[in-house]
Formats: C-alpha cells, sequence, structure tokens
C-alpha cells in the first residue's frame, strides 16, 4: 500500500526536522499524486468551496468589459495575450470571453492562456472552454508565455499561493527579532506548529511589509514569498510591452498580524493537519504587503478596493437587471446572486480587487 501524505510528510520531519508552513501547503496542495489540487475537482456545490465565478455568471461577464476597456487603454493591440492564474474551472474565462467578445477587435486580438498547475483542472478548463472561438493554451509558468501587451486576471489565487509564518520574539531587535513557525511533530507524533528559537532566515525578513514594524511580541506575521515572485515576473514582462495584472482575493487592506492558515473541507472549516492532501489549504492575503512590492519595484498600484465596490462600478445590477428581464424566472436566484457578491456579510467587504499596472496607462475602470 501507498504511503499517506500525512505518513510522508511525517518522515520528511522525522529525517530533516520541521518543515517551513510554505512547504507543508506546497506539498498538500501541489503533490502531483496525492496533492489537493492535481487529484480533484474542489469547486462548486458537490465540492470543498465555492468561488465568485462559480456562484454566477455575472462576475465574470462584468470583468469581460472591464478587459475590453484595459485593452483600449493599451492602446488597442493587434494582437494581445489574456492570461489567467489559476482558472479552475475555466468559468471565469468562458463568462469573460462572452462578454468581451461583443468587441470584435477585442476578439480578432485576443490569445488566451491559462496557467494551472492541477492536469486534473486543466481537463476541465479545456472543456468549459472548447466552444469560446478564440485560441486558447496552457503555460506553467508566466515567463513561458511570448512577450507582448498582456492582460493578466487572478481570482482566488494568491490565497492558496504558500505563506511563511513569523513570530516577533523580540520587538526591538529589528529583523533579527522574528523566528520562523513551522510544522513539526509534537509528543505524540502528531503534525503541530512549532516555533523555531533562532532568527528567522534573513531572506524571510529582508522585505518584510511596513506594518511589521508595529509588531508586539509575539505576533504572528505571515508573509507570502510567491507572491513577491509574480511582482518580479509581472515587472519583468511589463517592462517591454504595456500589461496589466488584476487580483481579486479576500484579505485585509492594511497589513495585520495572527495565524489566518485554513483548511476547508465540504464547505467547512476543518484543523490545518487534519487531512493532509485532501482540505483546501489558504490564507488572506496581505494587499498592503503586495502594494508595496509593486510599487517598489516600479509599477502602478490601484488601491485595494473591496469586490462590492468594484463590482458595482463595473455594472454588476444593471446586468442583474438584464438577465432578469430576460429571464423573469430566475430573478430570485439572480438577486441571491448578487447578495451573494456584494453584500458586506457576504464576499463584499472581505474581498478585494486590486490592480498592477506597467507605468503609463490610464486609471484602471473601477478601481482607484
Ligand atoms: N480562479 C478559480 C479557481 C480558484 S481555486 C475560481 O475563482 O473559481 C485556485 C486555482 O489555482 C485552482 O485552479 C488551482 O489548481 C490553481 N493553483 C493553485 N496553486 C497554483 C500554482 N502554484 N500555479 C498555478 N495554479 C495554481
Amino acid at each position: 500500500m501507498t504511503a499517506s501524505l500525512e505518513d510522508k510528510l511525517k518522515n520528511r520531519i522525522r529525517e530533516a526536522g520541521p518543515m517551513s508552513v510554505a512547504e507543508y501547503m506546497t506539498v498538500c496542495l501541489l503533490d502531483p499524486v496525492q496533492g489537493y489540487y492535481p487529484t480533484r475537482d474542489p469547486l462548486g456545490a458537490e465540492g470543498d468551496f465555492i468561488t465568485a465565478p462559480e456562484i454566477s455568471q455575472m462576475f465574470g461577464e462584468v470583468l469581460g468589459l472591464w478587459c475590453v476597456q484595459s485593452w483600449i487603454d493599451m492602446g488597442r493591440p493587434d494582437s494581445f495575450h489574456l492570461i489567467e492564474y489559476g482558472p479552475g474551472r475555466g468559468i471565469m474565462m468562458s463568462d469573460m470571453l462572452r462578454s468581451a467578445s461583443l468587441d470584435a477587435g477585442f476578439k480578432a486580438a485576443v490569445q488566451v492562456w491559462l496557467i494551472e498547475a492541477s492536469a486534473a483542472l486543466e481537463a476541465v478548463q479545456g472543456r468549459t472552454l472548447a466552444a469560446a472561438g478564440v485560441p486558447i493554451q496552457w503555460a506553467a509558468r508566466l515567463e513561458d508565455i511570448p512577450a507582448g501587451p498582456s492582460l493578466i486576471i487572478g481570482n482566488e489565487f494568491l490565497d492558496c499561493l504558500p505563506i511563511q509564518q513569523l513570530i516577533c520574539d523580540d520587538p526591538f531587535a529589528g529583523k533579527k527579532g522574528w523566528v520562523e513557525r513551522r510544522v513539526g511533530l509534537d509528543d505524540e507524533e502528531r503534525l503541530c506548529f512549532v516555533k523555531i528559537d533562532v532568527p528567522a532566515a534573513s531572506i524571510l525578513t529582508d522585505k518584510l511589509p511596513e506594518g511589521a514594524r508595529d509588531a508586539r511580541k509575539d505576533d504572528l506575521l505571515e508573509t507570502c514569498p510567491s507572491a513577491a515572485q509574480i511582482v518580479d515576473s509581472l515587472t519583468a514582462r511589463f517592462s517591454d510591452h504595456p500589461g496589466r495584472a488584476l487580483f481579486i482575493d479576500y484579505g485585509p487592506e492594511d497589513t495585520e498580524f495572527g495565524d489566518t492558515l485554513q483548511a476547508l473541507k465540504r464547505h467547512e472549516k476543518v484543523g490545518v493537519f487534519s487531512d493532509p492532501g485532501n482540505t483546501d489549504l489558504t490564507a488572506r492575503v496581505d494587499f498592503a504587503a503586495l502594494a508595496q512590492t509593486a510599487q517598489a519595484a516600479g509599477l502602478d498600484v490601484s488601491a485595494a478596493v473591496p469586490q462590492r465596490e468594484f463590482l458595482s462600478k463595473l455594472g454588476l445590477e444593471m446586468r442583474a437587471v438584464t438577465l432578469t428581464r430576460a429571464k423573469p424566472d430566475a430573478k430570485p436566484v439572480i438577486a441571491r446572486q448578487l447578495h451573494r457578491l456584494t453584500d458586506a456579510e457576504e464576499m463584499g467587504e472581505l474581498f478585494k480587487a486590486i490592480c498592477l499596472s506597467s507605468a503609463g496607462l490610464a486609471a484602471p475602470l473601477g478601481l482607484r
């Protein structure tokens, strides 16, 4: 019998000592044989979690209009790349293309690229987008996509990137005051968090967000080195051609302290060590840290705007009215979808949109 992913993780810890939270997340989510994403379609009512494009077609449709305006802002290039990070089942791209294709120039110019880590989901995306009527390709990394003007989009992608966790051990010691929180084993050989009692490696503390300065003893800070790498890739890509990247995800506008790593299974929160490889692990996005990294790299950065404000400015309510007129029976369903996407108690406030652009483009639609 093959060992479970949990046993493999434990063996690795026995051999090499506690592993970083980022390594734990990466193995659980992306192990090619037993990881969470490569082995299933996790989305939808039957799955473990549901996302905005899965709630309503209106979400992708208004984002399609955002794409058309951004293409116009880039000077209507004859050919450009529309790139999606972590496209899930491909529904958002399908909805975006349906509305954006109403502009014949956009449709003729667009080349779609999907960056997806899971072979299982890649197959689903292929089926969803089979009739899209525009070229669709997959790439492992942004760097593998040919140069050119680019619109990049990611919904609930940044939250599944691996995070590191740091604990402030000495608020007066600057970068040397931070220690790492890792994943180890307790006395009964169960997975648990452990605090490592030496200053964290400088690679983890070199570029802390500005908010880290307010840390008090024992505050926990999460950082996302992979998000910083993505900013580097965007900066390189946007250096020769215009480009824009829009990320929508959950998290605070300002850096906050605290452990936000969470596991979901069948729409319920479960322990992060409860069933490695079979639960969705995410952490909230630190939009302030992302913005600071992008500004330091020379990109134009919008504010992180609450999802309800952003979608409303893109005409979500008007789209709901039009859909209701076309399908009067669906009125209660459409009203419920609108509520879930925009109500402050639902996704409206917790989720934010942020745009990182090459210098010199007009302000992006719906953002400030
Ligand atoms: N954007 C979709 C799916 C969100 S779930 C939606 O809103 O419905 C996260 C997606 O990111 C999945 O498609 C998952 O397989 C993919 N993913 C996770 N980590 C990734 C990585 N490191 N590189 C590329 N894709 C990744």
